[in-house]
C-alpha cells in the first residue's frame, strides 16, 4: 500500500482553484521530489497532505489515515507524518535538545531520559550532537534547519514532507542541509520534497513530479529532468539551471 496517495484531489481558495484535480501517490522508502513554478500548488498539496487544508472534493489517504474523513483522528496523522517547512519555528527560549523533546514527551508521553536519547540520535543524524544544549540564536540558519529536521525525526515519522527547507539559506548552508537529507534518503525514509534544487532532485528523487497551475504536468522518474517531454517542463528547468 502507498504511503501517501492522492486522487484527484480540488482545492480553491475562495475563487482561486489552486489543485485542480491532482493524483499522485508515494510507495515506502520513495524519495519524491515535487518541483514547479512558484504558485503552482505544490505547498498546498502539501499542506492537505497533512490535513492543515481541507479539500474539497478527491482523495487523500496517508499511512491509511483517509485525510478527508470526518472521522479522522487528526492525531494519529500527524504522529505518522513530519513537516518541515522554510522556517524553523524553533522555541527560542528552549534549548536545542528541549525543542526535541517537547513534542516527544507531551504528544506521545514519552519519559524525560528516553526523549533524550531519542533527542540525541535524531542531533546525530544531522551532524548536531555537540548542540543540544544551545539555544536556537546561538546556531546558524543552516544548523537551526537542522535542528528542525532533528525535531521532527525526533516523533519517528512514516513519512516526512520537506517544503522548500533550503531557499531561506544562502549556498553553503543550503549544501549542509541537503547533505542531511540526502543521508535521510539514503536511510531509507519515505519522504517528499519540494525543492528548486534541480541537481540535488536529480540525485536522490526516485519520482519527480512537476506541478503546473494546479496539475501534475509531467511526472516520472529523474529522467524528466534531463529529457523534458513538455515545454512548460523544460522551460521551468531552463529557469532553475
Ligand atoms: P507553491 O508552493 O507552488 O508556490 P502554493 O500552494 O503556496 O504554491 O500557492 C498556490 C496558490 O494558492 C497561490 O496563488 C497562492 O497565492 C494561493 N494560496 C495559497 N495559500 C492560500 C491561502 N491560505 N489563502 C488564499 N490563497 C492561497
Ligand atoms: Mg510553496
Amino acid at each position: 500500500m502507498s504511503i501517501v496517495m492522492l486522487k484527484d484531489v480540488k482545492k480553491s481558495f475562495d475563487k482561486l482553484q489552486v489543485l485542480k484535480g491532482v493524483s499522485f501517490s508515494v510507495e515506502p522508502g520513495e524519495v519524491m521530489a515535487l518541483i514547479g513554478a512558484s504558485g503552482s500548488g505544490k505547498s498546498t498539496a502539501l499542506r492537505c497532505i497533512d490535513r492543515l487544508e481541507l479539500i474539497d472534493s478527491g482523495e487523500i489517504v496517508v499511512c491509511g489515515h483517509r485525510v478527508n474523513d470526518p472521522k479522522l483522528d487528526l492525531r494519529k496523522l500527524r504522529l505518522d507524518v513530519g513537516i518541515v517547512f522554510q522556517s524553523y519555528n524553533l522555541f527560542p527560549h528552549l534549548t536545542i535538545e528541549e525543542n526535541i523533546t517537547l513534542a516527544p514527551r507531551s504528544v506521545k508521553k514519552i519519559s524525560r531520559d528516553r526523549a533524550r536519547e531519542i533527542a540525541l540520535e535524531s542531533l546525530a543524524k544531522v551532524g548536531l550532537s555537540e548542540k543540544a544544549q544551545n539555544y536556537p540564536e546561538q546556531l546558524s540558519g543552516g544548523q537551526q534547519q537542522r535542528a528542525a529536521i532533528a525535531r521532527s525525526l525526533a516523533m519517528e515519522p512514516k513519512v516526512m514532507l520537506f517544503d522548500e527547507v533550503t531557499s531561506a539559506l544562502d549556498p553553503k548552508l543550503t549544501g549542509e542541509v541537503l547533505k542531511v537529507i540526502e543521508a535521510l534518503a539514503a536511510s531509507g525514509i519515505t519522504m517528499i520534497m519540494v525543492t528548486h534544487e534541480m541537481n540535488f532532485a536529480r540525485r536522490i528523487a526516485d519520482q519527480v513530479i512537476f506541478m503546473h497551475q494546479g496539475y501534475v504536468h509531467e511526472s516520472g522518474s529523474t529522467d524528466i529532468l534531463t529529457s523534458p517531454r513538455t515545454p512548460e517542463l523544460r522551460e521551468f528547468i531552463g529557469d532553475e539551471l
